[in-house]
């Protein structure tokens, strides 16, 4: 399994990209970075999008990822049924942009929206898919996602603290830090981690399974780059010298 980082962050500028993470270039989960991360020959290659939850940094590349594809080809996009109504609702919905889900026919639409629920296995591109309920400001869940090998990785999307682990121990742990340590107390109110936060969830992690693999840390906030990677650094010394690594755009790591 390959994994790229198409965006690492919660913010978008000139040098950083939203979050948006692409398994093996055909299973995307959310789609922050979509278009801004991938050439048109890269977009053509995505078979199937999974979507934590409906914030716009998540979802904002549906739209012109859809639209090149539109008439050409049809993808699935799955998420719980509420995402999908916010999607279809405020964003494809033939006045901000065209309806995607019905065109260019509603036989062949763009995407094939597949409504998923937490706790239920479903396959998507050839992947066995898992999502568990993490907790944040609304309804979101994370994704456990194996390959045919045996390989896999657990997506938090957005959550604060009270992750309920996957019974089952991925191989790569991608998970969310927003904000540096001193302002936990907005974390906590949005639902988002710092490092410290992390840390006390990585220790349940390693208690519960009595191993903690690699974890890569994604939707950091650029502006606090520094104190971000100097906190993230803490946490790995304080887990014993624990895997821990900032991504960067476009980052790609083998499992
Ligand atoms: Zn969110
Ligand atoms: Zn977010």
């Amino acid at each position: 399994m390959e994994l790229r980082a198409l965006g690492a962050h919660n913010l978008e500028s000139a040098g950083s990209r939203l979050v948006s993470l692409l398994v093996d270039g055909v299973l995307a989960l959310d789609a922050g970075a979509l278009t801004s991360g991938l050439t048109f020959a890269e977009q053509r290659r995505v078979q199937a999008i999974l979507l934590t939850h409906h914030h716009f940094d998540h979802i904002r590349d549906l739209a012109t990822f859809g639209l090149t594809a539109m008439g050409q080809r049809s993808l699935d996009l799955y998420a719980t049924e509420e995402t999908l109504a916010a999607v279809t609702t405020h964003l494809l919905n033939g006045v901000l942009y065209p309806k995607l889900h019905e065109r260019p026919n509603p036989q062949a639409p763009t995407f094939r929206l597949h409504p998923i629920a937490a706790g239920q296995p479903f396959a998507a591109a050839g992947y066995a898919v898992t999502a568990y309920p993490v907790r944040h400001g609304i309804p979101t869940n994370g994704y456990l996602v194996e390959d045919k090998a045996g390989k896999s990785l657990f997506y938090s999307g957005d959550t604060g603290p009270g992750l309920d682990w996957p019974g089952q121990s991925p191989d790569l742990l991608v998970l969310e830090v927003t904000l540096p340590n001193r302002l936990e107390a907005t974390c906590l109110e949005a639902g988002h981690l710092t490092p410290g936060l992390l840390a006390r969830e990585l220790a349940g992690f390693q208690k519960r399974q009595g191993r903690l693999p690699p974890t890569l840390v994604v939707h950091w906030n650029p502006q606090f780059e520094e104190e971000l990677t100097r906190e993230i650094g803490e946490v790995a010394a304080s887990l014993g010298g624990a895997k821990l690594l900032l991504a960067r755009d476009g980052m790609r790591l083998a499992l």
